[in-house]
């Protein structure tokens, strides 16, 4: 077979089989990894070449269409990286993703930085500004140019050299971040015996004994050092130092002085970025970055932060003194510390609200929420869900399962959606949604292929698999996303891109769906008697839902306020470790509460730069999704209400980075997002009228 050697490397073979090609994910095979990617860029690279060197006057078609076009091996190839990264990880795939990280980086500098290329983009853009083109053209043209603006296209040769190293090394210095975190992830694992499970609900039990048989501790309950195992195991054990122990292994991930330690790491990080940023003219990452957002900048961003902040303070008093109190009343001589939170959390949420989440748990089996998400699909998008025939579409792992969606009226084929739900070692833990392939039209109609992935635990066989409202909260998110991928109306790649403080809310709208009447009705039944959950449940959920907001805000924003902070400050000699604790006493925050990600394992901001200045973009987002959730309440058929829902996709979803998102919001509400909804939702006071404009 040595003659085929060159091109029979199925990573970068062009997708075939049904539904307009799929990737061959029962192919994968980690040797043609490297050959694979190395070879998609140089092809990608000749291609880029050829545009640059084009004797032609620069136009439309021959640059910024040829430049779209350009990369389709790589973008194969990337998505089984992408696969092999987040889904089924291994000490050998981290060895080749260490090695190739530089490698990518040097990749991109080389087109960012092609100054031939820039010209020719330059003269298009020019050109554009004198004499527009179609609405849709104009916009492409405008996100490519200001992208090369933005990564140093118009820097001298001396500078633009330095940006390049700068970059190849932060692209190293992510991989290593986030592989720290993976490796304590993996390493710290506490070991119950049958006397030390007080507390636990029955599927945790069954759950943890199953990751302990898998590790070879037969007999033994393993509490695993991911998010979901954790909050479990500190909202329901009655030991308390187990409690700390768990609490302490997930709050210390990356920050245990060794090897995989990530203090360092973060310093070097902060100062290569500001470096960066300085060659092109900016004070900091924060402006540099929050430019092309819809915040605008960093003032924006910390104006709306500093406006939630005191009433979320003001709330976690309350519920800390309301926690206090249930523990003094069972005897227990204690002081809430933060492995206690949300264990009396929980405590106080049955006693003020009669709410237990276990009892809730049995009316959210995963079967019945995937119908549901399909449901509300049908009912705002149109869509329709059938399961592909057995064997029809290659998946990576057994559990993954894939639909095609169409088009219910018109049976229309729009995509495929696949779904890998449950935890496993070596996936990464969390929940994400991803695109295998995104829609466009301009060279072709490519349809969709959306993915969403979950850490759910995989119950013994035979069982169903129960989850928590948060996580079925959290199911509904990530298919907004997924949504989002499939309703786009794009005509150009450039056009799929996301506005990062703008791409959460479709997804966080979408989880507003799970407490509609329609869904709980028909989705969240009980897994033994197929009841629907009763009225009183429900009524309980929805009293409840301002509950720990004190908590839930507080967590949350003390991430967020330490990523602008970071990358605001001087980080000349910035000593991570210290900073977050300075920050956090300047800031007040409670003893009683730690940031949802410590600087050490805060992997949305020093895994990449994705959510780097950021992470405020969730609540940005948030502004947005009560604002418009309060669109649906006002409208005349509520959530299901066909007008709203009709502007819904034509406005927030189908165009996804084709307008200004200020722009669509405007169009979908007729007016700008206020605050008050947002306010309202977490059961904070509304702010004064002239606070905001
Ligand atoms: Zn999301």
């Amino acid at each position: 077979m040595e003659q085929k050697q060159n091109t029979d490397n199925s990573l970068l073979a062009e997708w075939t089989g049904p539904y307009g090609g799929v990737p061959a994910f029962d192919k994968m095979k980690l040797a043609d990894l490297k050959p694979a990617m190395e070879k998609g860029m140089a092809l990608q690279l000749a291609e880029i070449d050829a545009i640059a060197n084009n004797p032609a006057p620069a136009t439309f078609e021959n640059t910024i269409e040829a430049m779209e076009r350009a990369g389709e091996e790589l973008n194969r190839a990337f998505t089984y990286y992408g696969i092999w990264s987040s889904n089924i990880s291994s000490p050998e795939f981290r060895a080749i993703q260490a090695e190739l990280a530089p490698k990518i980086s040097e990749f991109s500098s080389k087109i960012s930085q092609n100054e031939k290329l820039f010209q020719r983009i330059k003269t298009v853009y020019d050109n554009a500004q004198k004499n527009p083109l179609p609405a849709d053209q104009q916009r492409v043209v405008q996100l490519v140019y200001e992208g090369f603006a933005m990564e140093g296209a118009e820097l001298d040769a001396a500078a633009k050299e330095r940006y390049a190293a700068i970059n190849k090394e932060l692209s190293s210095l992510y991989t290593k971040f986030s592989n720290n975190i993976l490796a304590d992830e993996e390493k710290y694992v506490v070991y119950l015996t049958k006397d030390q499970l007080s507390g636990l609900p029955e599927s945790f039990v069954k759950a943890s004994a199953k990751a302990a048989a898998d590790r070879g501790q037969e007999g033994k309950y393993a509490v695993t050092n991911t998010r979901s195992s954790m909050d479990q195991f500190l909202t329901y054990s009655d030991e308390r130092e187990l409690r700390e122990q768990v609490w302490n292994n997930y709050y210390s991930r990356a920050d245990n002085a060794d090897e995989y330690d990530n203090n360092e790491n973060i310093a070097k990080i902060l100062q290569l970025r500001n470096e960066r940023v300085k060659l092109m003219g900016y004070d900091n990452f924060a402006e540099w970055r929050l430019q092309n957002r819809m915040a605008k900048n960093p003032e924006n961003a910390m104006e709306l932060m500093n406006a939630v902040w005191p009433a979320a303070l003001a709330r976690v008093t309350e519920e800390v003194a309301d926690m206090q109190a249930v523990a003094d009343a069972s005897g227990k001589k204690i002081t809430i510390e933060p492995w206690d939170y949300r264990y009396y959390a929980e405590k106080v949420r049955k006693q003020k609200y009669d709410l237990d989440s276990d009892e809730v748990k049995q009316y959210l089996q995963l079967d019945n929420l995937t119908q549901a998400l399909f449901f509300t699909a049908r009912e705002l998008f149109n869509y329709d869900f059938q399961p592909v025939p057995e064997g029809s579409v290659p998946v990576f792992h057994e559990d993954v399962k894939v639909w095609e969606v169409t088009d219910k009226t018109t049976g229309e084929h729009i995509g495929l959606w696949y779904l890998d739900p449950f935890a496993r070692q070596g996936k990464r833990s969390g929940a994400w949604a991803s695109p295998y392939r995104s829609h466009t039209t301009f060279d072709g109609k490519e349809t969709v292929l959306a993915s969403n992935n979950s850490n759910f635990i995989k119950p013994a066989p035979g069982e169903p698999v129960l989850v928590s409202w948060d996580d079925a909260t959290t199911f509904f998110h990530e298919f907004g996303h997924a949504l989002h991928f499939l309703a786009s109306n794009v005509k150009y790649p450039t056009l799929n891109s996301g506005v990062r403080d703008y791409t959460e809310f479709q997804s966080q709208l979408l989880e507003r769906w799970l407490s509609t009447d329609k869904v709980i009705d028909q989705f969240l039944k009980h897994h033994k008697t197929g009841e629907p959950m009763p009225d009183e449940l429900v009524a309980k959920i929805k009293k409840a839902s301002t509950f720990n907001q004190g908590f839930g805000t507080t967590e949350f924003l003390a991430s967020a306020l330490m990523d602008m902070k970071y990358h605001l400050a001087d980080p000349a000699d910035i000593d991570p470790d210290k900073f977050e604790r300075e920050t956090l006493t300047t800031l007040n925050m409670p003893k009683e509460i730690v940031m949802r990600h410590r600087s050490p394992h805060f992997g949305h901001v020093f895994s990449g730069e994705g959510y780097a200045t950021g992470y405020y973009g969730y609540l940005w987002a948030d502004v947005l999704t009560s604002d418009a959730a309060e669109a649906f309440e006002e409208a005349p058929g509520g959530f299901y209400d066909k007008d709203v829902a009709a502007r819904l996709v034509k406005y927030l979803f189908a165009p996804r980075n084709s307008m200004d998102p200020a722009e669509a919001y405007r169009l979908f509400r007729g007016r700008d997002a206020k605050i008050d909804a947002l306010m309202r939702d977490r059961g904070f006071p509304v702010p004064e009228p002239q606070s905001r404009k």
